[in-house]
């Protein structure tokens, strides 16, 4: 049984890490899945091969692009946001351009996606925002403008719930506490720290958050909008 068979899906940023796994979760339930990347070519060829999905390059800190990008793909079913980038730092020397860049890619492209695939969606479709637990809570210096990004898209899916609901369109973020990825290797410098706040004190696996994902865009998370998907091993607890 293929739970997304015909389901047109649009992953933003989906070449490596927690996009990919997403990439994979819905391509192997049939779904007709389209990614996008900026930078990883490669594995964005080989991601495509594998899964049948299609790949795309675009950068998410183009706005035009990106809604260029969506309205071509549309009509959607399902539209996930997961392009995101971390800059973590001292703030008094953080390259101020690489922050407004962060901010353009982790806040300005989920919005504009997000309402461009509104206007040609399916009633019923889903719109999920990779957000993070760093939106509820930034335990450590140096992560107040990566922290500020991700607590923007909260208020970006209470909003939006809130305008599509009538369509039965659901609006939600999930949040991940520390994944091992690319961007927070489960052996890299930060992960005894960030384990120090977890209940489970592993870094979590790409495809745990894929699952998660599956589940929000499928037919038993019709209620579920506006809201703040957590998984994330108790760091926020
Ligand atoms: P990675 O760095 O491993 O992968 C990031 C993905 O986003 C890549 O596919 C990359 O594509 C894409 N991407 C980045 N910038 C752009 C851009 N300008 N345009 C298009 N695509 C882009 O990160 P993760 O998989 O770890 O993170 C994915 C999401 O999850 C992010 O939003 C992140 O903030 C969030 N998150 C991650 C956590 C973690 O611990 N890993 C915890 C909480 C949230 P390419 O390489 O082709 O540019």
């Amino acid at each position: 049984m293929a739970g997304f068979s015909d389901k047109n899906i649009l992953v933003l940023g989906g070449s490596r890490g927690i996009g990919a796994a997403i990439v994979r979760r819905f391509a192997g339930d049939g779904g007709k899945v389209a990614f996008t990347y900026a930078g990883s070519e490669d594995a964005a060829r080989a991601l495509a091969a594998e899964t049948g999905s299609e790949a795309l390059k675009v950068d998410s800190a183009d706005r035009d692009a990106v809604i260029a990008a969506v309205a071509a793909r549309g009509p959607l079913d399902v539209l996930v946001v997961n392009a995101g980038v971390a800059m973590i730092g001292d703030p008094l020397t953080l390259d101020p351009d690489a922050v407004d860049r962060m901010i353009d890619i982790n806040v300005r492209s989920p919005y504009h996606a997000a309402v461009e695939a509104a206007r040609t969606m399916r009633d019923g479709g889903r719109i999920i925002v990779i957000g993070s637990v760093n939106g509820d809570r930034v335990p450590f210096a140096g992560g107040a403008a990566y922290g500020l990004t991700k607590s923007a898209v909260q208020g970006l899916v209470r909003g939006l719930a809130r305008d599509f609901g009538d369509r039965g369109i659901t609006v939600n973020a999930i949040q991940p506490g520390p994944v091992d990825s690319d961007m927070n290797p489960a052996d890299g410098p930060m992960a005894g720290l960030m384990h120090s706040f977890m209940a489970i004190k592993r870094h979590a696996h790409a495809d745990e958050i894929a699952e998660y994902a599956a589940y929000i865009a499928g037919p038993h998370a019709a209620m579920i909008t506006g809201s703040l998907q957590t998984i994330d091993g108790g760091f926020g607890a």
